[in-house]
């Protein structure tokens, strides 16, 4: 079995429709840890295919903001405009889909899926700090994680806790074998929004059955999901940031 997992696609169809195209054939299920929508200016189609192609899926703080589950009173002024617009682009079955989001931690197999921290589902795990507090809540020997939008993750091993490299820019793939004594929260990078310096989209495969994470990047039209979100109206500095990858 070889899953695809994908995170904070981020109603951006053009991101997603690259990052399908390149791991065709590479993949048996595909799984989403959370964020399907805001951002970007297709949610409806994003959600459209989640539903259908997405078994295990975990809920995002922007998945349940834009399902009405959230007050917006900590969301910074872009990414409230950008939930009050989804919220009125939803059709019923699309905001009840979000709103019926499992909460992470999500058991699969021998792995779990959570969108922030295996403690708190709207925690961000970025420093190695914050991944030291949060491996005592860790329940897997694998954990893929998003909502950091930075590719990579932590090696957790009883000698300490180390950050799994980074790709190149020049590359388009990197391969994680997974050491039996080691524990991995594994963050396969943001689909439609990627902020750590890579504009392209993000995604990884695990194949359990080889021990082998495979994180993978891909150029898409980023013109063309800039385009979308100007003529939707939404802060332009959503449209901006895609461009740069910050
Ligand atoms: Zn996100």
């Amino acid at each position: 079995m070889r899953y695809l997992i994908l995170s904070d696609i981020h109603a951006n169809l053009q991101a997603l429709e690259a990052a399908l195209a390149s791991a065709e054939g590479k993949y048996d299920e595909a799984v989403c840890l959370g964020d399907v929508a805001g951002y970007g200016a297709d949610p409806c189609a994003v959600i459209e295919w989640t539903r259908k192609h997405v078994k295990q899926i975990v809920r995002g703080n922007h998945d349940k903001a834009c399902a009405g589950l959230d007050d917006l009173e900590w969301f910074n002024p872009v990414a409230k405009a950008s939930a009050l617009w989804t919220r009125g682009l939803l059709p019923p079955a699309d905001a009840a889909y979000l709103r019926e989001l499992p909460r992470g931690p999500q058991r699969i197999g021998d792995f779990d899926i959570l969108h922030g921290s295996p403690a708190d589902e709207d925690e961000y795990l970025i420093t190695l700090q914050d991944a030291a507090f949060a491996a005592p809540h860790v329940r897997a020997k694998v954990s893929f994680f998003g909502h950091t939008h930075v590719q990579g993750g932590f090696l957790l091993h009883r000698n300490g806790i180390k950050r799994l490299g980074r790709m190149k820019s020049d590359a388009a793939s990197l391969e994680l074998t997974l050491e039996p004594d080691s524990g991995y929260l594994v963050n396969p990078g943001s689909v439609g929004q990627p902020r750590d310096g890579d504009p392209r989209a993000a995604y990884a495969i695990y194949a359990p059955g080889e021990r082998l994470v495979t994180y993978c990047r891909v150029p898409y039209d980023v013109a063309g999901a800039q385009k979308k979100i100007r003529a939707a109206g939404l802060p332009p500095l959503l449209a901006d940031r895609l461009a740069e990858g910050v």
